[in-house]
């Protein structure tokens, strides 16, 4: 089986640091236009939100992990923590449930959406 799933605590995780890197990106993109002070202002406060929201970010990953279930993964034996109902282990990738109706089906992100119709993930 193909495995392409992350964990969702790795895929917050990564996002939050990108958060970070676009923050400065803006900000030192902003001092191109020293000549415009307002263009400029609004660049840095652009970065400086991105990076901040990513302080956010990183606070909800927090919050998340004291809500995820904590369990040994079948496959590497290593502690890892599932939000949802399925989700990835984190050190191998391998599709973990709680749900013991949905042992053995193949691995769906969708399963932990209750009205999956149209929604981005
Ligand atoms: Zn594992």
């Amino acid at each position: 089986m193909d495995i392409k799933y992350t964990s969702k605590i790795n895929k917050i995780r990564t996002f939050a640091l990108s958060l970070v890197f676009i923050g400065i990106i803006i900000m030192y993109a902003g001092l191109y236009f020293k000549a415009s002070f307002t263009v400029m202002t609004i660049f840095m406060l652009i970065g400086f939100l991105a990076t901040l929201s990513s302080a956010a970010v990183y606070i909800w990953i927090g919050m998340l992990s004291t809500k995820a279930v904590q369990v040994e993964c079948p496959n590497c034996n290593k502690v890892t923590k599932v939000l949802g109902r399925v989700d990835a282990c984190m050190s191998c990738k391998q599709p973990l449930t709680l749900d013991p109706n949905l042992d053995g089906v193949e691995f769906d992100e969708k399963y932990n959406h209750k009205n999956k119709s149209k929604e981005k993930s």
